[in-house]
């Protein structure tokens, strides 16, 4: 801090305060924003890698910003972290989703992104368990995919959490697996359905024997421990063909579909006859 002339102090640089000003109004049109309704989720199909038809489908939230058109969830997800906004944006988002997919082909499953701070709310089951009774979408039709991160500290209160969640009939996926610490000893914290196989090994895949090594490896695992695995960002046949060969079951990429609103979702089943 330094004394300007008037006898104060200055405990901000000018860019520095800017800076500040920013992040809190940043903030402020986050919160908004969910008043506002600019929030939208796109559906991503993860297909049945053997038939190519899809057997899930991953929500993926949006900010429709007024003036900045589409934003992605890496550039606000973190600061509604921060400021606890994902709470009730995480339940808005559970519950839009579960309302959408309940008029999905009912062998079609819908994956929900949870944050590890939405698990130390204290009220994630209740979440949970009223956005399926309120949809109407059976809890065997929903995967909720977590990090590592909510792992982290081998916290049991998450760990209580998540036997909670499973006992509603819910399956719990591991998201990411491979990018973050020590993520073998996650795997016998809690008995996942499935493991997500990140899209950087996946990327790597054809051209590093390394990485093919990695992902063999991750599918042969998730054998051993009885659990389904879906591998991300797939975006070529040569990927597809590789992973296929190595035992993957399920993948979910651009070469299967982009993420988009719901209207552009394509389920690749007979029409249902007009009521
Ligand atoms: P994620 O859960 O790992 O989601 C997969 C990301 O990969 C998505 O990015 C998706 O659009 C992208 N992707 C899919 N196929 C391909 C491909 O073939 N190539 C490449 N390069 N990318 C592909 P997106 O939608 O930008 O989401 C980023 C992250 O934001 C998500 O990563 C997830 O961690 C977070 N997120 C998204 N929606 C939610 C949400 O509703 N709640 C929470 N808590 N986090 C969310
Ligand atoms: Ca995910
Ligand atoms: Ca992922
Ligand atoms: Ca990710």
């Amino acid at each position: 801090a330094k004394a300007d002339g008037r006898g104060c102090f200055r405990f901000f640089e000018p860019a520095m305060d800017a800076d500040v000003r920013l992040q809190r109004e940043f903030e402020f049109e986050l919160r908004e924003a969910l008043v506002r309704q600019e929030f939208e989720i796109h559906y991503q199909p993860i297909v049945d890698i053997a038939t190519a038809r899809p057997c899930a489908v991953e929500a993926l939230v949006r900010w429709r910003h007024p003036h900045h058109g589409l934003i992605p969830p890496d550039k606000f997800i973190p600061v509604a972290e921060e400021i606890g906004l994902i709470i009730p944006l995480g339940e808005w988002i559970l519950g839009a989703a579960c309302r959408t997919a309940v008029a999905w082909p009912d062998d079609i499953r819908l994956a929900v992104n949870l944050s590890a701070v939405q698990f130390r709310s204290g009220t994630l089951v209740d979440v949970v368990r009223s956005a399926l009774r309120s949809s109407g979408l059976p809890a065997t039709r929903l995967e909720l995919e977590i990090t590592e991160s909510v792992l982290l500290q081998k916290d049991q209160d998450s760990i209580a959490v998540l036997h909670e969640l499973a006992g509603l009939g819910v399956r719990i996926v591991l998201d990411d697996f491979g990018t973050g610490y020590s993520s073998l000893s996650y795997l016998q914290l809690f008995p996942f359905s499935k493991i997500k196989i990140d899209k950087s090994f996946v990327a790597e895949m054809s051209s590093r024997s390394d990485c093919a090594a990695i992902v063999s490896t991750i599918i042969n695992l998730a054998k051993a421990l009885d659990m389904g695995t879906t591998a991300e960002g797939v975006e070529t046949q040569e990927q597809a063909e590789l992973l296929r060969a190595a035992g993957c079951r399920e993948a979910q990429g651009w070469l299967f579909g982009r993420p988009g609103p719901p209207s552009a979702l394509v389920l690749d089943r007979p029409a249902e006859p007009a009521q």
